[in-house]
C-alpha cells in the first residue's frame, strides 16, 4: 500500500470516494480521501497518466468529472485503488499527492442546480401522521402508491463544517387565534441520506426502475434542518415551505454507488403492490449504519439515534422513476434526498421529533441535560458506514453548529 491506512477507517481502499478539497498551497479541486489523507487528482494529473481532458479535475467541483460518465468515473476509480494498491506504482515516491485530512478544508462537492425531498420512510411517515395529523389514521391513502416528495431548495444546502442560525418565521402557538413571528422553538435535524445525479435526460424522457442505477453517481449523508413549530403552521395544504429551506448540510465526500455494490440487501415487501412503472427487480436497498449525536457546548457528544438506511420503503431506483414519469428532465448535480430514515424502535428514530415524541419525552445527555429540541450552540453530528467482514465503507460526517437566530 502507497499509504497507510487506519484499520476501520470510513476511507478504506473499497472506498475511494470523491470530494473537493483545498489547502493554504492548494486551490479547491477534486480529492479522493484515503485513511487520513487525500489524494489530490489534480496532481495526479500532471503525471500524465489520464486519457480525458484533466483540466477539468483542477475544478472546485464534480460536475464536470460526474459528465464523463461512468466508463471513465469508474475507471479512475478503479486505477487508483489499484495505484494505491501496488508499491512500485506511478503514485510510489511521490508524497507531494497527498494532503492530510487534518491540513484540508472541505467544500461543496457538487454544483446542486435541483434539489428534492422524498418521504420514503414507513416508520417516519407513521410517526409525523400520528403526531401531526390521525394516530388512528396516521398514513395518508397515497402514500404506499407513490413515492410521496417535493421540491427543495439548492440554494441553502450546505457542507459540514458551516454553522447555520437558528431560523425565526411565523407560528401558531397552541391554544392561541392568531399567529406569531420569531425564532423557532423547535428546531430539529433530519437523519438523511441524499443522491447526486449523474446523468442528464431531455424533457420529457422517463428514467425506469431498471436504469435508474445509472443516473446515480453517488451518496452523501444528508441532514435536512427543520422548524417544526413553523412546518406545522404553514404545510398546508402545500407542503413545506420556510420550515425547511433555511438550510441542509451535506456530508463532503460523495460515496460512488459502485463501493455501496457489496452493501446491498433485499428492499422491504411492498404491499399493496405498486403501480408498474414503479416495480423493480433485484436488490435496491442497502445496509448502511446511519446515527445522530449532538454535542453540547462545552459538553461531550451524546449519541441520541442509531438507524440504518435499509429500512427504506422507497427505494432511489423507485424514486428517480417516479421523479421522472411525467417528464421532468434531471440534470447533472441534482441532489434527491430520501427523507428522514427512523427504524421501528424508539432509539432508532432519526429526528428530535420522534425521538422526544413531539416534545413530551425529552432526551437525556450526558452532561445531564435534557433536549425536546436543538437549542443554540448545539452541534449534530450524522454518521454513516456499512460493513461487510473486513470490507468497510463510511461516509465520514456532516456536522453543524446551530447559533442563534441573526
Ligand atoms: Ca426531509
Amino acid at each position: 500500500m502507497i499509504i497507510d491506512i487506519p484499520e476501520n477507517s470510513d476511507f478504506s481502499i473499497h472506498n475511494i470516494p470523491f470530494g473537493i478539497f483545498s489547502t493554504k498551497e492548494r486551490s479547491p479541486r477534486i480529492g479522493v480521501a484515503i485513511g487520513d489523507h487525500i489524494l489530490d487528482m489534480a496532481a495526479v494529473a500532471e503525471l500524465d497518466v489520464f486519457d480525458f481532458n484533466t483540466a477539468l479535475l483542477e475544478k472546485d467541483t464534480l460536475n464536470d468529472f460526474i459528465s464523463l460518465g461512468k466508463e471513465i468515473t469508474t475507471r479512475v476509480r478503479k486505477k487508483i485503488q489499484y495505484w494505491l494498491k501496488d508499491d512500485d506504482s506511478v503514485l510510489a515516491g511521490k508524497p507531494e499527492l497527498f494532503v492530510k485530512q487534518s491540513e484540508a478544508q472541505m467544500h461543496m462537492p457538487v454544483t446542486i442546480g435541483d434539489y428534492t425531498d422524498f418521504y420514503s420512510s414507513l416508520e417516519h411517515a407513521t410517526n409525523v401522521g400520528k403526531m401531526f395529523r390521525d394516530p388512528e389514521n396516521a398514513l395518508l391513502p397515497n402514500w404506499k402508491h407513490i413515492p410521496v416528495g417535493y421540491h427543495g431548495r439548492a440554494s441553502s444546502i450546505i457542507v459540514s463544517g458551516q454553522p447555520i442560525y437558528r431560523p425565526k418565521g411565523q407560528t401558531m402557538p397552541n391554544g392561541a387565534d392568531t399567529p406569531v413571528f420569531g425564532p423557532t422553538k423547535r428546531l430539529d435535524f433530519e437523519l438523511e441520506m441524499g443522491f447526486i445525479c449523474g446523468k442528464d435526460t431531455n424533457l420529457g424522457e422517463s428514467v425506469s426502475t431498471k436504469d435508474a442505477e445509472d443516473y446515480i453517481f453517488g451518496l452523501v449523508l444528508f441532514n435536512d434542518w427543520s422548524a417544526r413549530d413553523i412546518q406545522k403552521w404553514e404545510y398546508v395544504p402545500l407542503g413545506p415551505f420556510l420550515a425547511k429551506n433555511f438550510a441542509s448540510s451535506i456530508s463532503p465526500w460523495v460515496v460512488t454507488l459502485e463501493a455501496l455494490e457489496p452493501f446491498k440487501i433485499e428492499s422491504p415487501t411492498q404491499e399493496p403492490e405498486v403501480l408498474p412503472y414503479l416495480q423493480f427487480e433485484g436488490a435496491k436497498n442497502y445496509d448502511i449504519h446511519l446515527e445522530v449525536g449532538i454535542t453540547p457546548e462545552q459538553g461531550q457528544e451524546t449519541i441520541v439515534s442509531h438507524s440504518n438506511f435499509k429500512y427504506m420503503y422507497w427505494n432511489m431506483c423507485q424514486q428517480l422513476a417516479h421523479h421522472t414519469v411525467n417528464g421532468c428532465n434531471i440534470n447533472i448535480g441534482d441532489m434527491m434526498a430520501s427523507g428522514t430514515i427512523s427504524g421501528k424502535e424508539e432509539d432508532s428514530f432519526g429526528s428530535m421529533l420522534e425521538l422526544s415524541w413531539g416534545g413530551t419525552k425529552p432526551i437525556k445527555l450526558k452532561n445531564g441535560n435534557e433536549r425536546k429540541f436543538i437549542e443554540d450552540g448545539d452541534k449534530v453530528t450524522l454518521r454513516g458506514y456499512t460493513k461487510n467482514g473486513d470490507i468497510r465503507v463510511g461516509f465520514g460526517e456532516v456536522t453543524t453548529k446551530v447559533l442563534p437566530a441573526k
